[in-house]
C-alpha cells in the first residue's frame, strides 16, 4: 500500500567533482525497475551535477535539503522552491533538526516553509522528532504534537504529498539507532495523530525513519509495520552503503 522510499541526505558532503563520481556508481548499482522509491538530498551547488549524469534515470528523485520560505526577491543566500522544481528537484526536506538547531528554524517559519514546498510542486519531507532529554523526561510525544502544528495550513488537496520523517535528535549522527521497537511506536503514534487531524490519508502517508541508519540495522527498521523506509545521513555517502540500505527496503 505504501512504497518504500530510500532517501539520502548529503548535509554539507561531497563536492560536485565528489557527486560527478558518485552518481555515475550509483545509477549503474540502482536497477530501474523496483519495488521502492530512491531518493538523494545533496548540497545545492552539486544539484545540476546529480541531474546532469542521472541521463534517463528520473526515477531517481533528486530534492534539496532546505527551501526558503519566501516566493522570491532580496533575501541574499537563500534558495527558492520554484529554483528547486526547476533545477529538476522533487522533493525538499523541511525542518531537519540540524536546521532547526543550529539555525533556528521554529515551528511557525518551517509551516511556510512546508506550503512554499507544496506550492512549488515539490514533495515535502518534513522531519521531526524529541532529544534525548525530552525522550527522558518522557515528552517524546508531546513533542511530537507540537512539531506537528506545523501542519495546520495544509489544505486537503495538498495532504496526500506530504512525507514525513522520524528522527530523533539522539539518533542522528551518533551511531545510537532507535530500537526497531522504538522507531515503531514512534511512528505508529505520527500515523494515529495524523488520522485524527486529516484522516484516512494518514494509511498513505509514508513515514521514514531516520537516526543512525546502515546496512546492518536498516532492513530490521524497514520491517516495522509503520516504518517506509529511511532518510539515512553518514550511510549515504558511500555508494556501497546507500545501496545496500536501498535493497533493505526491496
Ligand atoms: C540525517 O541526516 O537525517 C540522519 C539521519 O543522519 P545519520 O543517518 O548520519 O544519523
Amino acid at each position: 500500500m505504501r512504497k518504500k522510499l530510500a532517501a539520502g541526505n548529503w548535509k554539507m558532503n561531497l563536492t560536485p567533482r565528489e557527486t560527478v563520481e558518485y552518481i555515475k556508481l550509483f545509477r549503474e548499482r540502482i536497477p530501474v525497475e523496483r519495488t521502492y522509491d530512491v531518493a538523494l538530498f545533496p548540497p545545492f551547488i552539486d544539484i545540476p551535477f546529480l541531474m546532469g549524469n542521472l541521463l534517463e534515470r528520473r526515477d531517481i528523485h533528486v530534492g534539496g535539503q532546505n527551501l526558503s520560505e519566501k516566493e522570491s526577491g532580496a533575501f541574499t543566500g537563500e534558495i527558492s522552491g520554484n529554483m528547486l522544481a526547476d533545477a529538476g528537484c522533487t522533493m525538499v526536506l523541511v525542518g531537519h533538526s540540524e536546521r532547526r538547531q543550529f539555525f533556528g528554524e521554529t515551528d511557525e517559519l518551517l509551516g511556510k516553509k512546508l506550503i512554499r514546498a507544496f506550492t512549488s510542486g515539490l514533495l515535502p519531507v518534513f522531519c521531526l522528532g524529541e532529544t534525548l532529554e525530552q525522550r527522558k523526561a518522557g515528552h517524546t510525544f508531546a513533542v511530537l504534537d507540537k512539531q506537528l502544528t506545523a501542519l495546520t495550513d495544509v489544505t486537503p488537496d495538498l495532504r496526500d504529498k506530504l512525507i514525513l520523517a522520524y528522527e530523533p535528535v539522539w539518533a542522528i549522527g551518533t551511531g545510537v539507532t532507535a530500537s526497531p521497537a522504538q522507531a515503531q511506536e514512534a511512528h505508529k503514534y505520527l500515523r494515529e495523530r495524523l488520522r485524527g487531524l486529516w484522516g484516512n490519508v494518514a494509511e498513505t502517508t509514508r513515514i521514514l525513519y531516520g537516526g543512525s541508519v546502515t546496512p546492518a540495522n536498516a532492513k530490521e527498521l524497514f520491517g516495522c509495520a509503520d516504518v517506509d523506509g529511511g532518510l539515512v545521513g553518514g550511510a549515504s555517502l558511500k555508494v556501497d552503503s546507500f545501496q545496500a540500505i536501498c535493497e533493505a527496503a526491496a
